[in-house]
């Protein structure tokens, strides 16, 4: 029997509306950055970053450092209460790796990022090669008061393609990751990105289901897409990358999804706010459409999240 999931719209766990659920009202998540580097791009690993990424740190959406992370808040939470109708707040640490730093700058930072009354969570994007016993101590101290997640980029499991988008490190240090992360309160989203150079869709299947095996919280899924002035456009230029139409990259999502547990958190499932630094793939900015297609195609399917979870 299949089980639609919670929603009565979706058939997936869609997380804004765990998060309604949760907090009872609307809850936004606030993008903030905070002006940190990365080890893929300070020269620490390399110099290069991934191939995937620009130089606002890849796919974030967040502020210029320039404004004080306070500012940035108050900016941002006024604006999404006049325009959604938005009550409480999750501070995002979005863009580039938001561990990396000693411990005391990490807290000043968090500490100042919970300082507005609405907000009610903290996220934190980072590498799972950038964290260690004492951060998550600190990361952990704040999940008395807060709703707090970890958001790693693992990409892939296959170490294969994370060599060949120069990610700098394997799916191991993910693994690590997750093992000092678990059971101390705090909830871990797996990023993914669909479309890989030299993927299959039975290696995307398969992160997917590692991701499964390993009770990972929260899943968010991007689409590899070029960015202008990036390695990727390069070889994108040079007919060495196949992009995933959009009719391709929903069914590999709806296949995504039939193998996560019912219960893991989907953040995200179709980009946006990209245009300006989109070279390819066009269709990457019908947002509305993606999502609709995916909810035709599980429809069509008769299927859901969790539907071949756990089978063989
Ligand atoms: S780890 Fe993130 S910020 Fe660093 S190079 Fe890769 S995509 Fe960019």
């Amino acid at each position: 029997m299949i089980i639609i999931n919670r929603s009565v719209e979706k058939r997936y766990n869609q997380y804004s509306r765990h998060l309604q659920e949760t907090f009872n009202c609307k809850v936004y998540k606030v993008t903030i950055d905070a002006g940190f580097s990365c080890p893929n791009r300070d020269g620490e690993i390399s110099k290069n970053g991934c191939i995937f990424c620009d130089s606002g740190g890849s796919f974030s959406q967040a502020h210029s450092s320039l404004l004080p992370v306070e500012k940035q808040l108050e900016e941002s939470i006024s604006r999404l209460k006049e325009r959604f109708g938005a009550e409480k707040f999750i501070s995002y640490f979005q863009a580039f790796s938001n561990t990396y730093a000693p411990v005391e700058t990490l807290k000043s930072l968090y500490d100042r990022s919970l300082s507005h009354p609405d907000v009610v969570g903290l996220s934190i994007g980072t590498r799972p090669d950038c964290v260690d016993e004492e951060k998550i101590r600190l990361i952990s101290s704040y999940t008395k008061d807060y709703l707090v997640w970890a958001e790693y980029g693992l990409q892939t499991v296959h170490n294969r393609t994370l060599e060949l988008i120069n990610r700098g490190h394997e799916f191991e240090d993910f693994v690590k990751a997750v093992e000092i992360t678990k059971n101390r309160g705090i909830k871990i989203c797996a990023h993914v990105i669909i479309g890989l150079p030299g993927e299959t869709r039975q290696d995307m299947l398969q992160t997917a289901k590692i991701l499964a095996e390993m009770g990972i919280d929260g899943v968010k899924l991007h689409l590899l897409c070029v960015l202008k002035d990036t390695e990727l456009e390069k070889m994108y230029n040079q007919g060495r990358v196949q992009l995933l139409s959009m009719g391709e990259y929903v069914e590999v999502v709806c296949d995504f999804l039939e193998q996560l547990p019912p219960s893991t958190t989907i953040h995200r499932i179709a980009g946006n706010g990209l245009k300006k630094i989109l070279v390819a793939p066009q269709w990457l900015c019908e947002k509305f459409k993606v999502l609709n297609m995916i909810d035709r195609e599980l429809e069509k399917r008769v299927s859901c999240q969790g539907k071949l979870y756990n089978k063989a």
